[in-house]
């Protein structure tokens, strides 16, 4: 099995509900997500590291990206008593992030740790964030939004084969990881 097929088959077993790779030539950042973020709508914008504008202009962030040559997608899928639902959205993101570290282990192995993870929404992990006034306390766990980059996250959901959106009822949730093919692969 090469080193993608075992990736993707490690991720799905998990917690991952599903999982694509795409090159990172093939992304595309749009200033009207960053105008997204600016309205303000999450309530992250300006508040930590891991959004706009902590994260940097649109072409670092770009560039940030594509230093990398390919992108890695994970999904996880979470049921809501209806589209109104915003205990069961709130819960579906715990559980997001609950499988999260795993994953990231596993690719630490597999691929090193030169890796860019991005992920969902702001970071609330301090209970007061040091920015703007210093560094990150964490700058090594520090995971910005993939949104944060610009990144729509649909047009790269359906570069890495999988889907956006996964029927009635549910929310589904996106991470990223940028990381440098290993040559013989
Ligand atoms: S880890 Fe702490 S200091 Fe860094 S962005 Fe998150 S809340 Fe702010």
């Amino acid at each position: 099995m090469d080193l993608r097929e075992q990736i993707k088959e490690a991720a799905l077993k998990l917690g991952a509900y599903e999982c694509g790779f795409a090159p990172t030539s093939e992304i595309r950042v749009s200033p009207m997500v960053r105008q997204l973020c600016e309205k303000n709508a999450c309530g992250a914008y300006n508040k930590s590291w891991a959004c706009p504008p902590g994260v940097g202009p649109i072409d670092e962030c770009e560039a940030r990206m594509k230093a990398y040559t390919t992108v890695f997608m994970f999904s996880t899928r979470h049921e809501l008593e209806d589209s109104y639902d915003f205990e069961g959205m709130m819960a579906g993101k715990d559980a997001h992030a609950a499988v999260e570290p795993g994953i990231y282990l596993m690719l630490r192995e597999k691929l090193g740790d030169d890796l860019l993870i991005l992920s969902t929404e702001g970071c609330k992990r301090c209970k007061k964030c040091t920015y703007p006034d210093a560094p990150c306390r964490f700058p090594e766990s520090l995971h910005p939004s993939i949104e944060s980059h610009g990144v729509e996250v649909n047009v790269l959901a359906g570069s890495c084969g999988i889907r956006y959106h996964n029927g009635k009822n549910t929310v589904t949730y996106h991470s990223c990881v940028f990381f440098n093919e290993p040559s013989e692969n």
